[in-house]
């Protein structure tokens, strides 16, 4: 970590390149490094800046917003995967259903290929 205590206000704004939740690497393509701010306004407050150092243009992104943001993409995240569980809940009691029909088919089914077969094994002796 380093300090810096030229940081102020949401300059990041005017940032270019600036990635939701926390910021790998600046545009230019350095990584993102944090820091603390030593700044009157932001003191002590953690940031991501371009590794180059807090350089106009370059990343700058508090590390409490790039948190806030990774929280709001996660509970977007969690539920698209509500949804999908209560869409799968529905498609296993469809299958249910299905196997319960199926099971009532095979119950079906065996006496008529067993009268079947011993049909054709009487056919087979005795007319055959
Ligand atoms: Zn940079």
């Amino acid at each position: 970590m380093s300090s810096s205590s030229s940081v102020s206000g949401n300059t990041y704004f005017h940032r270019r390149h600036v990635e939701r939740g926390t910021p790998k690497q600046c545009w230019c393509g350095k990584p993102a490094e944090l820091c603390t701010s030593a700044s009157r306004a932001n003191p002590g407050r953690l940031y991501y800046c371009c590794r180059k150092g807090y350089i106009k243009r370059h990343l700058f992104k508090w590390a409490d917003e790039c948190l806030v943001e990774e929280v709001e993409d996660m509970k977007s995240v969690m539920s698209d995967m509500t949804k999908g569980i209560s869409d799968l809940r529905v498609d296993v009691g469809r299958l249910e259903k299905e196997l319960g029909k199926a099971e009532k088919m095979k119950c079906l089914m065996f006496p008529v290929v067993v009268c079947g077969f011993g049909m054709a094994i009487f056919w087979h002796y005795f007319f055959a």
